[in-house]
């Protein structure tokens, strides 16, 4: 069953395993203050485990994230694929914090996956992207290089700094 809110209400599940499906669009990621994606269609598989005292977390991510080119600026579409895991310890003691692992007080009933599934998916990215790894477009917009390679000042390099450059991005961006 496809999820249309956040909430694991997990107070409910029986021990055992459980299969969740959500699907992240445009709307998702535009609910989030956030500049690193402009948009995406990523469906999550999330498989519960649940025992007394603890729930497994295991999260399939498959789908695109809408991205601007490293090289060339142009909008393309990087398909992302990748799994994570999120452990869940129910109790009102104390525990270290650790990567990966939350812990809930025994009188919570639901945990709130909202930026869970915005932060693994995320994580899905690679340093650099390129047009060539997308799925829109196969090679880098020549036009878009050929003006980015060529400085407005033939004295000045363009550089991130430069305030022609600022503005030239500026434009692309529309
Ligand atoms: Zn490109």
């Amino acid at each position: 069953m496809e999820r249309k809110d956040w909430l694991l209400q997990y107070g409910s599940l029986k021990e055992g395993l459980h299969h969740f499906d959500y699907h992240l669009d445009n709307d998702f990621f535009d609910s989030f203050e956030q500049d690193l994606v402009l948009n995406g269609h990523v469906n999550v598989l999330l498989n519960v485990y649940r025992s007394e005292n603890y729930l497994q977390l295991d999260f399939k991510i498959e789908g695109t994230l809408g991205k601007e080119c490293d090289v060339c600026l142009s909008e393309l579409d990087y398909p992302i694929k990748g799994e994570a895991s999120l452990h869940v310890k129910i109790s009102d003691k104390e525990i270290e914090d650790e990567p990966d692992l939350i812990q809930v007080p025994t009188a919570e009933i639901e945990l709130d996956l909202r930026q869970h599934l915005f932060d693994y998916t995320l994580l899905q990215l690679p340093m650099r992207i390129e047009c060539k790894d997308s799925v829109n477009r196969k090679e880098c917009d020549a036009e878009l290089l050929s003006k980015l390679n060529q400085p407005e000042d033939d004295e000045k390099p363009a550089n991130e700094d430069h305030p022609e450059w600022q503005k030239l991005k500026g434009i692309f961006k529309n």
